[in-house]
């Protein structure tokens, strides 16, 4: 393959752009090579300005459930678009989308839409914190929340600690309210709690991390945390920006028991248009303006574009129960290629899958948090999507991300990702 075009692109994008891209995991610093720029998608496929085709494992980082180009999805966002992008006015669409989520959930009551993921957790962490009256949030490591202040922390000295800014520019006084805690490790939590007795709003969760790799919590895990947050009152909140409509029509809750206080949304509920959305019961939702004093506000919140894009492709996985058994089976069989493939060359690696969502690992030992992930080998993992990349195969550049199957992907695709997956692996064994 040649990815002449693709590196002259990059190369006048960065002229004009920091590092030539627009959210910065896009440059492939964690891999080798250049990216592709993209020309075009179709269903399960992707093709560059060179020419180049690929199974595209990405889906635009996950909202793009049934592919490229859905007929249906495309459809309803033309019609959307003749009638105007935007009119700041309330809409149609935007109760039948929120009437579509909450009819999903006994304990969410109302959602607000905004257009982007981390705006709905930065606007939930407001309203836990408006709702309890109290400042202080724990989040745990290799957790992505999007890109608000108090939420880019890293670890400071200690375990329990009162988090440091991850990025210059996040004032010290912001990130000292939030506390980081371990994945999988309710000890930590439990700390937290002693250390800041009375004073967490709430506790922060992907219960099903895909910012780290993909890094499932236990159910006991979850269990542990929703009795924490009762016993302090503090509110529990799941992001699910990733893993909602994904790891399964519920997220989370259609594969464990417990139930969060509040939830955020992105990525599948906006179908590749940008929108973003939290929720919540009744009382909680409340205190939101104008019904309550916690101020959050958007001039394109519940556009009515994205608002058709989402409700079109809501409607389809309501209307089609059986599309996760099958994403699911795909992506297990796509996984179990890998592994196997990996077995037969003492190649270490680990593999996940929950509903459409699959992670590997190049780890001789499993991976339950943020600490054991940093221990894979990142430079076998650069190698190995450089050969899938030049075989055709469009992996997430960072072995950090998880990788997604759509309604496009076909069992053909799957078989052909697994053939040069043996290829590659042979290739980097040394
Ligand atoms: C992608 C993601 C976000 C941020 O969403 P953006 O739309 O990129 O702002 C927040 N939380 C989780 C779990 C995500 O995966």
């Amino acid at each position: 393959m040649t990815y002449e075009k693709s590196i002259t692109a990059f190369e006048e994008a960065y002229r004009v752009i920091p590092g030539g891209v627009d959210s910065p995991v896009r440059a492939f610093k964690g891999v080798e090579g250049t990216p592709p720029f993209i020309q075009r998608g179709e269903g399960g496929y992707i093709y560059d300005i060179d020419g180049n085709c690929y199974i595209d494992f990405v889906q635009s980082w996950g909202p793009l459930i049934f592919g490229h180009c859905d007929v249906e999805i495309e459809n309803a966002v033309i019609e959307a678009v003749k009638k105007g992008l935007s009119f700041g006015a309330p809409t149609l669409s935007e109760t039948a989308l929120a009437s579509e989520i909450v009819s999903l959930f006994d304990t969410i009551d109302k959602v607000r839409f905004v257009s982007s993921g981390t705006e709905a957790v930065m606007s939930a962490i407001r309203l836990a914190r408006g709702f309890t009256r109290r400042d202080t949030i724990v989040k745990f490591a290799g957790c992505y929340h999007g890109h608000s202040d108090s939420l880019l922390v890293q670890a400071g000295s200690g375990l329990a600690t009162f988090g440091t800014p991850s990025s210059p520019g996040v004032p010290a006084d912001l990130t000292q309210h939030t506390l980081l805690a371990t994945y999988n490790d309710i000890s930590i939590v439990e700390q937290c709690f002693i250390d800041a007795k009375g004073e967490i709003a709430c506790v922060i969760i992907e219960p099903i991390a895909g910012n780290m790799g993909l890094v499932p919590a236990s159910e006991a895990f979850l269990q542990s945390l929703r009795k924490i947050c009762d016993e302090h009152g503090a509110l529990l909140i799941f992001d699910e920006v990733m893993s909602g409509f994904r790891a399964s029509l519920k997220g989370s809750q259609g594969i464990s028991s417990v139930v969060p206080d509040m939830m955020t949304w992105g990525k599948v509920i906006g179908a590749g248009m940008p929108v973003g959305a939290f929720g919540a019961r009744a009382e909680i939702m409340a205190y939101l303006s104008p019904e309550g004093p916690v101020y959050q506000a958007g001039t394109l919140s519940g556009n009515p574009v994205a608002m058709a894009a989402g409700l079109a492709s809501l409607q389809k996985l309501k209307a089609n129960p059986d599309i996760f058994a099958t994403l699911e089976k795909r992506a297990k069989r796509l996984m179990e290629g890998f592994q196997k493939a990996a077995d037969a060359l003492d190649i270490p690696m680990v593999t996940e899958v929950r509903g459409s969502m699959f992670g590997l690992f190049f780890s001789a030992t499993p991976v339950t948090n943020f600490t054991q992930a940093q221990q894979n080998d990142t430079k076998r993992f650069a190698k190995f999507h450089k050969g899938m990349l030049d075989r055709g195969v469009y992996l997430a550049c960072s072995s950090y991300e998880a990788g997604f199957i759509s309604t496009a992907t076909t069992d053909e695709m799957i078989e052909k990702a697994i053939e040069m997956a043996t290829e590659t692996l042979k290739e980097i064994k040394n």
